[in-house]
């Protein structure tokens, strides 16, 4: 009884946001749910407890800042980048350690994945590493808590001039695709990889086939497909 009450209360807040721009966060997503997202498709809902976790993610790190003002290591919290064409994002925050700037980015997760992590994750290392590159900071730190157990692990991340202009020249070709209506091919690991398990898309992704395709003409061999969820 309760228990329904509240999961509805998570599903009403879910909205299904058209995106108009890339995200830091999308570095090292899969190109085709973004493009997805940026035409709107339709989606699953997400379940209220994946809607809970991301809650509770978002309240760990509340705390940190709050340890962090205290602890007076010259502090700026959720910095937008600067503003340019292809791409937005917050960092966590810039802090200053030593005389030395970092940018820092939070990530919680459960135990298991956290008891087995070490070395930062490839998605978490291309995130802080295009933070690195819009504020012009060299150095940048990834703090990792355990959610259940709240231990945590940090790694210092270097700025890597090459590997950021490859993520932004992957962004561009995924626009040239966006803007060609040219859906992007499926991962290569689909359907086994993470991503693709937890991918709102997965139904349409699976529909589109697993290469490269118009979006146009998917969409005229879709419409007449009855299923009310199939409304572009
Ligand atoms: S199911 Fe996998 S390959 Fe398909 S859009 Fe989602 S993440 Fe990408």
């Amino acid at each position: 009884m309760l228990k329904e009450l509240i999961d509805k209360f998570y599903l009403a807040q879910q909205r299904d946001r058209q995106q108009f721009h890339f995200y830091i966060s999308d570095a090292g997503k899969c190109s085709r749910s973004i493009f997805f997202k940026f035409k709107n498709a339709p989606r699953a809902k997400m379940e209220p407890r994946i809607l809970r976790i991301f809650e509770h993610g978002e309240y760990l790190h509340r705390n940190i800042f709050n340890i962090l003002y205290r602890l007076k290591i010259g502090v700026t919290t959720e910095v937008p980048i600067p503003a340019q064409a292809i791409i937005s994002g917050r960092a966590d925050a810039i802090l200053s350690i030593n005389n030395e700037n970092y940018v820092l980015d939070i990530k919680s997760m459960n135990s298991g994945i956290f008891r087995n992590l070490a070395a930062p994750k490839q998605e978490n290392v291309y995130q802080i590493q295009l933070y690195l590159h819009y504020f012009n900071i060299k150095k940048g730190i990834l703090l990792y808590i355990d959610k259940d157990k709240q231990e945590l692990k940090e790694f210092i991340v270097h700025y890597d001039p090459n590997l950021t202009q490859s993520l932004l020249k992957n962004f561009e070709e995924l626009k040239k695709k966006i803007d060609a209506d040219t859906v992007p091919p499926v991962l290569p690991d689909y359907p086994e990889y993470w991503q693709c398990s937890y991918c709102q898309f997965r139904e349409i992704c699976d529909r589109a086939g697993r290469e490269e395709l118009s979006w146009t003409e998917f969409k005229k061999k879709m419409t007449p497909e009855p299923s009310p969820n199939q409304l572009f």
